[in-house]
């Protein structure tokens, strides 16, 4: 190729928002698109007048040098920070309301908001929201995107990168790339129940959040906690991947009152307001270890956390990995 290779990243949450930052700052043009109305996937954040609570991932670590550094830089920018919480655990072996025993680990998180790291990292890129592609096309010219009412987006690229969940990549791997449609297949994504509480005033409780193993939740935290958060007093929960399976197509309501009830046994008072959200695909229990996946023959690119660790850090790292393989397959 002697043109500067485009490259259309589909899937705007960490993998796909640091591969593609990856590969344009090697001198790529890239296009992102996501279909919702901003970046950041998995890392998100609801947000309300005077209000805002992460309901999907809570925080991350940074383990992998590659990772750490990369965090330094998002904590010198102003978009993550360490949370320092004070963290238990209730039921199971744990004693009521111990310290947990894994309070020493580091524990990062978006700042002001989860989703602040993908919109920064994205800030730089050429980002189309609320764009969902249904389908891939290979012609002589490149890639075709082809969006819901079937038509072609305007142009073609050299290269597709996808970082969607698996049960998204599947139905979008199966024409152009059966191996891989077919691996992504056999990954089995649970779904989470998340349910976001508004106070008006803050709660006498002595945890910032608890690792549950008992009833139907897993997690609850105070969200406005989490540095650099400004607002009313917001906490969150998450019902357990077992128990989100069971009650899935539960009206949220019902299932509000359930996991209501269990805040109320670990002290938690009924909120002022809340809401629920559903998630379909929120983690991976038996997560690959390829990595990512590539293509070269084909120019296309697959990556994302079910391939590589099911976490925030992993999938940044899967998102890495793939823009490396992508650049020195072009070098
Ligand atoms: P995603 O964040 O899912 O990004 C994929 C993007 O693709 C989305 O923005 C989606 O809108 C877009 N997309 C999908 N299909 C299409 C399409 N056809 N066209 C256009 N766009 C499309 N991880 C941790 O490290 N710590 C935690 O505490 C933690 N807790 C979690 C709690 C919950 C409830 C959830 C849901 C996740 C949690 N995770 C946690 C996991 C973490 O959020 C994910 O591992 C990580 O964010 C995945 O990033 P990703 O880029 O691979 O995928």
């Amino acid at each position: 190729m002697n043109r500067t290779p485009h490259i259309a990243v589909i899937g705007a949450g960490i993998a796909g928002s640091a591969c593609a930052s990856t590969l344009q700052g090697a001198g790529f043009q890239v296009s992102l698109f996501d279909k919702s109305r901003g970046p950041g996937g998995r890392m998100s954040t609801r947000r309300g007048d005077g209000w805002q609570c992460d309901h999907g991932a809570q925080y991350f670590t940074a383990r992998a040098p590659a990772f750490r550094a990369e965090v330094a830089r998002w904590e010198v920018a102003g978009v993550a920070a360490k949370w320092q919480a004070q963290v238990r655990s209730f039921g199971g072996d744990s004693a009521a309301g111990s310290v947990d025993a894994d309070s020493a680990t580091e524990r990062f998180v978006g700042a002001p908001r989860m989703s602040s790291v993908a919109a920064w990292l994205a800030s730089s890129l050429a980002l189309s929201t609320k764009v969902t592609i249904s389908g891939l096309q290979r012609e002589a010219v490149g890639w075709s995107l082809l969006v819901q009412d079937g038509h072609a987006l305007g142009e073609a690229y050299d290269i597709v990168v996808l970082a969607v969940p698996a049960p998204q990549a599947a139905p979008l791997l199966r024409k152009v790339a059966p191996q891989q449609a077919a691996l992504a297949e056999q990954v089995r994504m649970a779904g989470c129940w998340s349910l976001m509480l508004d106070y008006d005033a803050p709660l006498v409780l002595d945890f910032e959040a608890a690792f549950v193993n008992q009833g139907p939740l897993r997690w609850v935290a105070r969200d406005s906690s989490k540095p650099g958060r400004a607002g009313r007093e917001s906490w969150l929960l998450h019902a357990s991947a077992a128990w989100s399976e069971q009650h899935i197509e539960r009206d949220g309501d019902e299932v509000a009152a359930l996991l209501l009830a269990a805040f109320a046994e670990l002290g938690g008072p009924a909120p002022q307001r809340w809401s629920a959200h559903r998630w379909r695909y929120a983690s991976t229990p038996q997560v690959r270890s390829e990595g990512c996946l590539w293509e070269p023959a084909q120019g296309l690119g697959v990556c994302g956390d079910w391939l590589n660790g099911g976490t925030v850090e992993t999938a940044w790292l899967s998102g890495q990995a793939l823009a490396q393989r992508i650049i020195a397959a072009q070098a």
